[in-house]
């Protein structure tokens, strides 16, 4: 069954997206895909043991961020799920101090300069370096064993220098964490 199209106003707004009812979702979630339209296309995925109406609740909820994200949307997919937000807002804290430290410990072998340290509830990436020097991580770092976090605050750091991933910048990488490839393989296998 193709995803009903809708609309909703939240501070007079119209956010539009697509009503996708699933039996094997196992949480409310809204997903942000980059598409043709402008601002991409937002779908809102409800368990068919959920409520329309809780899922259009969740939505207005986050509309703010919806809205945000759509119009930020540099071609990757995001998502956010609600057992997530609520697990971000409360430890977004604690997983910033976790990273800025992180950054700083490591920085003390390469000495690169960076702009912003900043956490995100980002669910398809685990970090990510901008051209102007800022730094962005998953706040789940924090569930990551220490030398798989070490490993991404590491990588990232070292697009400060190499903006790709090649064999120099490995070689950058691996003064710092000699087993990153094996790290990096690891993490794309959980
Ligand atoms: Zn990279």
């Amino acid at each position: 069954m193709p995803n009903e199209r809708k609309t909703i106003e939240v501070d007079g707004e119209r956010l539009t997206y697509e009503l996708c009812r699933s039996a094997r979702a196992k949480k409310i979630s809204i997903r942000i895909h980059p598409g043709p339209e402008e601002g991409g296309r937002v779908v809102l995925t409800v368990p068919h043991r959920a409520s329309v109406r809780r899922g259009e609740r969740f939505l207005s909820e986050h509309a703010g961020w919806v809205l945000g994200q759509a119009k930020r949307l540099a071609g990757q997919e995001t998502m956010l799920s609600r057992t997530s937000v609520r697990e971000y807002r409360k430890r977004r804290a604690e997983a910033l101090h976790f990273v800025r430290q992180k950054v700083e410990q490591w920085n003390t072998v390469y000495g690169f300069t960076y702009d912003r340290v900043t956490v995100r509830d980002q669910k398809t990436r685990w970090g990510s370096c901008s051209k102007r020097g800022n730094l962005s991580f998953s706040w789940k770092l924090l569930l990551l064993p220490e030398q798989m976090a070490d490993y991404i605050v590491v990588h990232e750091l070292c697009h400060l220098k190499e903006f790709n991933h090649s064999s120099r910048f490995w070689n950058l990488v691996t003064q710092a964490i000699p087993e990153a490839r094996h790290i990096a393989k690891e993490l794309r296998k959980s």
